[in-house]
C-alpha cells in the first residue's frame, strides 16, 4: 500500500477506533456550548502543500474558542514587535488551568495561551472600535482558512453574559496596568475572537498556513508575518494544552492548541496540521477524542519532534 493510501486508511481507522468513546463532558459554563451534539467527530489533516485528508463531521461548525489565542498573539507581535508585546504577556508555562487567576512575579500573565494572557493580547489588537478590531481578526483568520469566516453572536453573547471570571481577570490586569482602561472593549475583542465559527477543514487549513510559515498553501496569500510564526508555535508547544502541556509535549511532541468547544489544532512545522473536533472534554478542558487521535497519529507517523523515526520532517516527501 502507498503511504498516501495508508494515511487515508489510518485516519478512517482512528475515527472508527474512537467513535464509540463517550468519555468526557461538554463545556456548559458557556451555556450555548452545552447545546452541541456530543457525538460529532471530525478529523482533517492538511499538508503544508495543501493536500487534505478528512473523515467524519468535517463540515460541522463550532467556535474556535482558545485556538484563537496563538493567532491573536501572532497579530500582536506583527503590530508591536517582541519587546513591546512581551511587556504585556510572558512566555512561561503556568502549569495551571486555562482560567486561572494568577500573574507572574512582574504582574504579567504567564503566557498568551491562558485566558489572562489572551485578554492582554486582545487588548493590544482591539483596534479603535469594537467592530474594527473584531473585523481585522476575522478577516485574517478567513485568509488563513481560505474561506470567509464569521462570529457566532449567540455564543459570544452567552460567554459575555456569564463571563464574570474573565471579567475579574481583566480588571486584575487593569489594576497592574497590563491593559488600558477600555476593559469592556478588550473583553468584547476576546469573547468575539473565541466565538469565530470554524469546521475542522478551516482549522486544519489555518494550521497548514502556520506549518507553511505563514503562507496559505492553496491561495498562496501571505497571511502571517513569517518572522513571528515560530513565536506562536513555540508557545503552543510549551503552553498550548494548559496543565496537560508537559504531558502533551512528552507524548505527542508537536505544537498544539485546544478550545473548550472541542477543537484541537496540532501543527508539524513545514509538514502538516491536524484538526480534530469532538466536543466531549476531559477535566482540563481538552477534547478527549482529540487527544487520542493526535497521540496515535504522532506515534504512527513519528511526528514527535524528537522521534527516532524523524518522519515528521519528511512527511510530505514520503507521500
Ligand atoms: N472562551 C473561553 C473562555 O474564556 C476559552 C477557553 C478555552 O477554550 N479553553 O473561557
Amino acid at each position: 500500500m502507498s503511504d498516501l493510501a495508508h494515511l487515508k486508511n489510518y485516519i478512517s481507522e482512528l475515527h472508527e477506533r474512537y467513535r464509540n468513546n463517550h468519555d468526557g463532558t461538554l463545556a456548559t459554563y458557556i451555556p450555548e456550548l452545552g447545546k452541541a451534539n456530543p457525538d460529532h467527530f471530525g478529523i482533517t489533516m492538511v499538508t503544508a502543500d495543501g493536500q487534505e485528508f478528512s473523515v467524519g463531521d468535517v463540515q460541522q461548525e463550532f467556535t474556535i474558542q482558545s485556538i484563537c489565542k496563538p493567532l491573536a498573539f501572532l497579530m500582536a507581535l506583527e503590530r508591536y514587535g517582541r519587546e513591546e508585546t512581551l511587556r504585556h504577556v510572558g512566555i512561561e508555562p503556568s502549569g495551571e488551568a486555562f482560567n486561572s487567576i494568577q500573574l507572574d512575579r512582574s504582574n504579567r500573565p504567564f503566557n498568551p495561551m491562558v485566558n489572562a494572557g489572551a485578554i492582554a493580547v486582545a487588548s493590544l489588537i482591539k483596534g479603535d472600535s469594537p467592530e474594527s478590531g473584531v473585523n481585522d481578526f476575522v478577516k485574517r483568520l478567513s485568509l488563513a482558512a481560505g474561506r470567509e469566516l464569521r462570529v457566532d453572536s449567540s455564543v459570544c453573547a452567552s460567554e459575555s453574559a456569564t463571563g464574570n471570571r474573565n471579567r475579574s481577570i481583566a480588571y486584575l490586569l487593569r489594576n497592574f496596568e497590563v491593559v488600558d482602561d477600555q476593559v469592556d472593549h478588550s473583553l468584547h475583542q476576546y469573547f468575539s475572537q473565541c466565538s469565530v465559527l470554524v469546521n475542522t477543514r478551516d482549522l486544519a487549513m489555518i494550521g497548514a498556513t502556520l506549518a507553511n510559515i505563514g503562507e496559505n498553501p492553496l491561495t498562496h496569500e501571505e497571511v502571517f508575518d513569517m518572522r513571528y510564526v515560530k513565536d506562536a508555535l513555540s508557545v503552543m508547544l510549551t503552553c498550548g494544552m494548559y496543565d496537560y502541556a508537559g504531558e502533551w509535549a512528552y507524548r505527542v511532541g508537536v505544537p498544539a492548541k485546544s478550545g473548550v468547544a472541542g477543537g484541537i489544532l496540532a501543527v508539524v512545522n513545514r509538514q502538516l496540521s491536524i484538526a480534530v473536533y469532538s466536543p466531549r472534554l476531559d477535566a482540563r478542558g481538552n477534547s478527549v477524542r482529540g487527544i487520542k487521535v493526535c497521540t496515535d497519529l504522532a506515534e504512527e507517523y513519528g511526528l514527535h519532534a524528537f522521534d527516532f523515526m524523524n518522519f515528521g520532517s519528511n512527511f510530505i516527501k514520503a507521500l
